[in-house]
């Protein structure tokens, strides 16, 4: 039996032309290409956003927070069931992140919590689209109110989900997007911005590039502090290519995970992932109770191993970690998180996988719950 790698980018001849073409015209950093690619995911994303290109999402999260003065003595809400990223940049911003816990079924935020957690210090909330789920934002927006709360959504996970009909990221509030390898579409390494406050959009463009601004006359003008987080024009290029092919990635996502719904044992150890008609499944996670089947996570994965089918962890909760323990952090503080983080297994799911691949690995997770 092949390898079946838990998650592949789908590459093809149009990256490569569209790279080529790029490498031979003789500007191959920040250019027309990423200015092009900007463009694009407006259209595709709508509600009339402005959308700014970075070389991570964790970069353009960073940005986002540096731009609208996030720093020491403010509160940012996290969940803490998240890639580490989410944690960190606020941290990186002199920040304080305040962690929350999360549903289990569909591992986004509880919505139930956030009041509970806000304080005169929280500056932002930082919910989560988890695995291209929808965030339920709705009864976030009532709560902040007209509050002088930064709403910053974390769809590094997302592009391409819906939300009660519409795009996330196209909210106008800053909704922040990943392209790292794999994401739902890539520029190998890559991240954007998508929001609607022009000023906003300023400050980013300076962040992003050593806080150069240029004048009426055209003369470089530096205000304020900027890094370098700019998107080469290499990494659009194949970006272009992928967003063309966006739609029917997602569709293909959306049809494996259907078969996974359908062809995994219906057991009590086992909590499958909730379905939406907006997800974009970036990822197939499920919750496993190992204590109830009599095997650890690592004979689990180990015995899939041994089928040549690699399963992924997806995530620990960040509590836990020595960084955010440091803040006082421990054991039992998000008691669904934790679970999440001990249970978790990320299935195979990428749209090149067959029908076949599925079921492959449906049959040795039968055979394990017996
Ligand atoms: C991938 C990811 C990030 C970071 O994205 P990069 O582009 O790798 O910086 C942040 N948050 C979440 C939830 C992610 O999955």
């Amino acid at each position: 039996m092949t390898e079946l790698p838990f998650t592949r980018p789908t590459l093809g001849e149009e990256e490569i032309r569209s790279v080529q073409k790029v490498l031979e015209s003789g500007w191959i950093t920040s250019g027309p290409r990423v200015a092009e690619l900007e463009q694009r995911l407006a259209q595709y994303i709508g509600g009339g956003v402005t959308v700014r290109l970075f070389n991570s999402a964790t970069s353009a999260l960073e940005a986002v927070l540096l731009a609208m003065r996030i720093g020491q003595g403010d509160e940012v809400i996290v969940p803490a069931m998240s890639f580490v990223a989410s944690a960190n940049v606020v941290v990186r911003a002199g920040a304080t992140p305040v962690f929350i816990d999360v549903e289990l079924a569909n591992r986004n935020l509880n919505v139930d919590l956030v009041e509970s957690a806000l304080t005169l210090r929280t500056r932002a909330i930082l919910p989560v689209h988890f695995a291209g789920l929808p965030v339920d934002m709705h009864p976030i927006h009532q709560l902040v109110g007209d509050q002088n709360i930064l709403l910053l959504e974390d769809a590094a996970q997302a592009i391409g989900t819906v939300y009660q009909g519409r795009q996330v990221g196209s909210s106008g509030n800053p909704v922040v997007f990943s392209f790292q390898a794999n994401k739902n579409m890539t520029t190998i390494e890559g991240g954007a911005v998508a929001c609607r406050d022009d000023e906003l959009v300023r400050h980013l463009e300076a962040i992003r590039f050593h806080g150069i601004a240029l004048n009426d006359l055209g003369e470089m003008m530096v205000d304020d502090w900027g890094g370098k987080m700019n998107m080469p024009d290499v990494c659009a290029a194949v970006g272009l290519a992928q967003l063309k092919n966006l739609d029917r990635f997602i569709k293909q996502r959306r049809e494996l995970a259907q078969c996974y719904l359908r062809n995994l044992p219906n057991h009590p150890a086992l909590l499958l992932p909730v379905d939406s008609p907006g997800h974009s499944w970036h990822m197939f996670c499920v919750c496993l109770d190992f204590t109830a089947i009599g095997m650890s996570r690592q004979e689990v994965v180990k015995s899939f191993k041994q089928k040549n089918i690699m399963i992924g962890i997806h995530y620990p909760a960040m509590h836990l970690f020595g960084l955010y323990r440091r803040l006082g952090y421990g054991p039992g503080d998000f008691p669904i998180a934790e679970r999440i983080g001990e249970q978790t297994l990320t299935l195979p799911l990428f749209p090149a996988m067959s029908k076949e691949d599925v079921e492959r690995v449906c049959t040795h997770f039968r055979s394990l719950m017996v």
